[in-house]
């Protein structure tokens, strides 16, 4: 609810707060970790990932201490200009700094802005955003299985429901003639590699062996580098058996196996997208 005695004109002002189409189009990472003992001790951020694309910011998952990352990696870079906020599944690590940023962006409601999307049990009584701020952002999605959602020349695809323990949605994003998708997490299945087939291709990968809680392995991601052959894998979100092998030897050992040139995420780095197109 805006408080302001037009808040039409607010709207419409606020809705150009957004565009920042000077930027080079990236990828910031505002976080590189996972799991709990990672979360508690903050060996790597956990603040999700920045999309600055086509002149839009599509904020990815905020997870603990999120807002903190963003203004520490990106300290020009206000906040109110976060156009969409994107969800792909309640839990903590993802979800934590979700209701600072719908406060944040919105100046507590004064300013009507922005859009959210999330699964519909991220809502609710047993969700994780608070209700009352639902009112101060301008449009919700609830995020479903096959949805697209598309603003000013970007495309989100949500092309399948993951297996993972609350309802979870990766994403492929297409701009212009490339595409890059999002495998949040999720236990592998057949249907990863033809839902999440582009260019560039980011990954979840919190431990090295198969997980019990319903994670990708080492071994699923080098079957999904392979299956979708991108120009460039990145993985991300790392637990502490990762952390304690080093992403990086666990990158070379997937780009050995795969021929692909994988990435490992690191803590406030930006990745150009004319950078990741231009492997191989
Ligand atoms: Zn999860």
């Amino acid at each position: 609810m805006a408080k302001t005695g037009s808040p039409k004109k607010h709207r419409k002002i606020s809705s150009r707060v957004g565009r920042d189409s000077n930027v080079e189009d990236e990828i910031v990472f505002l976080g590189t970790g996972g799991a709990r003992y990672v979360i508690a001790k903050q060996l790597r951020a956990t603040g999700g990932i920045l999309f600055r694309i086509g002149g839009s910011n599509v904020l990815v998952d905020p997870g603990p201490e999120s807002l903190y990352r963003l203004l520490t990696y990106l300290p020009k870079f206000d906040p109110e200009k976060i156009d969409v906020i994107l969800l792909t599944h309640k839990h903590i690590d993802h979800s934590a700094d979700i209701n600072v940023y719908l406060d944040v962006i919105t100046r507590g409601g004064f300013n009507k802005h922005g859009i959210l999307l999330a699964p519909g049990d991220a809502f609710g009584e047993e969700g994780v955003i608070y209700k009352y701020l639902l009112d101060f952002i301008e449009k919700i999605v609830v995020i479903k299985e096959r949805n697209v959602f598309k603003i000013d020349g970007l495309s989100f695809l949500f092309p399948i429901k993951h297996q993972h323990r609350v309802e979870t949605y990766g994403f492929k994003l297409t701009h212009r003639d490339y595409t890059i998708s999002y495998i949040t997490d999720t236990k592998y299945f057949d249907g990863l590699i033809p839902a999440y087939t582009a260019d560039i291709v980011i990954m979840n990968l919190i431990k090295l062996g198969a997980s019990e809680i319903d994670h990708l392995s080492v071994d699923d991601c080098a079957e999904i580098i392979t299956g979708i052959k991108p120009k460039v894998a990145i993985i991300t979100h790392f637990g502490m058996t990762m952390i304690r092998t080093g992403p990086w030897n666990v990158a070379r050992q997937l780009k050995e196996r795969t021929g692909v040139t994988v990435l490992a995420a690191e803590d406030g780095k930006h990745y150009t997208i004319e950078k990741l197109l231009s492997y191989r």
